[in-house]
């Protein structure tokens, strides 16, 4: 029986005769230009290889079918979504579709007509990054001069009226600034601030050992985030999100494989994951080819992981594989070289001595290079750039 004719379930295992239910959230990851180079951009390292882009029509039609499908939440990213011409034109669809729209961007782009004309399109909301409350690491890990810009970006973004949200990366660089860049949240009048720290994804794995904090660093940041949350109360919401590696057990990735989240890159391939390009094996569908609706209920790359039959290893008897649906497959196969196999970052998993080995690197690493990244001499990171990209995917 094709899983679209099943009975929906939202958690269900299609292994089990069960429908998954519909995605809620549709992640449009409109274009991999980007004028910054973050030596931690979570987009493929082979990104130049992928140019490609899906034209107007053929998101506006992603955006229909998604909708009809079910979604409701709608991101727009990248890359920079502002190197799109059409930006306007795609959030103006969507608010007509019934989105709830999120443009997630460095800033760069972001005029007072444009900020003007994407309100009158119907934008919700606006998450603007920085790298640093200083411009000197700022500018340093994003191979930009920026710092400024996204300041005057910010002041608009406020008095258009949108709520300020404001996201940093957080890595063993601009950890001990935690609590400037909570100040610099605070002077800008965010209403949330999202401290995420790195995910050893793209170009973050390839920098791993350059940006990997080590525990005391972070112990010290979440001390400081919990003291400016007891201060500051619901003036500014902050979200501390604690790196993998620093846990026994993994990340429910995704919410779950094929559960919630449907994600189409630049050339319209549809991604389970926002990674999941990097997994080998697993053919994955174009929006171009073929109907959202059979992408997600009926491909084989959507099907891959969802539910539980496909553990092995220590998930498959584990009483806790329906909370964490055995962690995130890239990251399992980024330290394994199995995609089936129990994410390392979980202690039950016989790898994880992979992942204490590779904090422990990181803190080799950052003794070794004694703060020379601050410095921007002799940094040992690599930044995302074609060349790179060109360079680290040469087949
Ligand atoms: S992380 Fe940096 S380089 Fe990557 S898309 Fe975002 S702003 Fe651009
Ligand atoms: S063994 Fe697998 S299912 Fe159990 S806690 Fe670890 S990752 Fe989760």
């Amino acid at each position: 029986m094709p899983l679209s004719n099943m009975p929906s379930n939202a958690a269900g295992s299609p292994e089990a005769g069960v429908r998954p239910g519909p995605p809620l959230w549709l992640l449009a990851e409109l274009t991999y230009r980007c004028p910054l180079h973050c030596a931690f951009c979570s987009n493929p390292v082979d990104y130049a290889r992928h140019g490609a882009e899906l034209g107007t029509a053929q998101w506006l039609d992603v955006l229909a079918q998604a909708r009809a499908l079910g979604a409701v939440q709608l991101g727009l990213s990248g890359g920079e979504p502002l190197m799109r011409k059409d930006l306007e034109a795609i959030v103006a669809d969507a608010r007509r579709l019934g989105f709830y729209i999120n443009l997630i961007t460095s800033g760069v782009g972001l005029t007072d007509e444009r900020l003007g004309a994407l309100r009158e399109a119907g934008l919700d909301h606006i998450q603007l990054s920085f790298q640093d409350s200083t411009r000197e690491l700022n500018d340093f890990l994003s191979s930009t001069r920026t710092f400024e810009l996204k300041h005057r970006v910010a002041r608009m973004i406020k008095a258009h009226g949108y709520p300020m949200v404001m996201n940093c990366v957080l890595h063993r660089h601009n950890l001990p600034h935690v609590g400037a860049i909570i100040e610099m949240a605070l002077e800008m009048g965010a209403e949330y601030l999202e401290l995420a720290n790195t995910q050893y994804y793209g170009w973050a794995w390839r920098n791993r050992l350059a940006l990997m904090p080590d525990a005391a660093q972070l112990r010290e940041a979440e001390a400081v985030v919990e003291r400016y949350r007891r201060r500051i109360g619901s003036r500014c919401r902050i979200l501390f999100v604690v790196p993998d590696y620093f846990e026994t057990r993994p990340k429910k990735c995704m919410n779950g494989w094929g559960t919630t989240f449907l994600g189409v890159a630049p050339d319209g391939t549809a991604l389970p994951c926002h990674a999941a390009r990097m997994l080998p094996g697993l053919s994955l569908p174009n929006v171009a080819d073929m109907p959202l609706r059979d992408i997600w209920f009926d491909s084989e790359a959507f099907n891959r992981y969802r539910g539980t039959a496909w553990m092995k290893g220590a998930c498959q008897s584990c009483d806790e594989k329906e909370a964490d649906a055995g962690g995130c497959r890239c990251q399992a196969w980024q330290l394994t070289g199995d995609a089936d196999a129990t994410d390392p970052v979980c202690e039950r998993s016989d790898d994880h001595d992979r992942v204490r080995a590779i904090v422990a690197q990181g803190r080799l690493a950052a003794v070794l290079s004694q703060g020379r990244v601050q410095r921007g001499r002799e940094a040992p990171l690599l930044f995302r750039t074609d060349a790179n990209s060109l360079r680290l995917s040469k087949p």
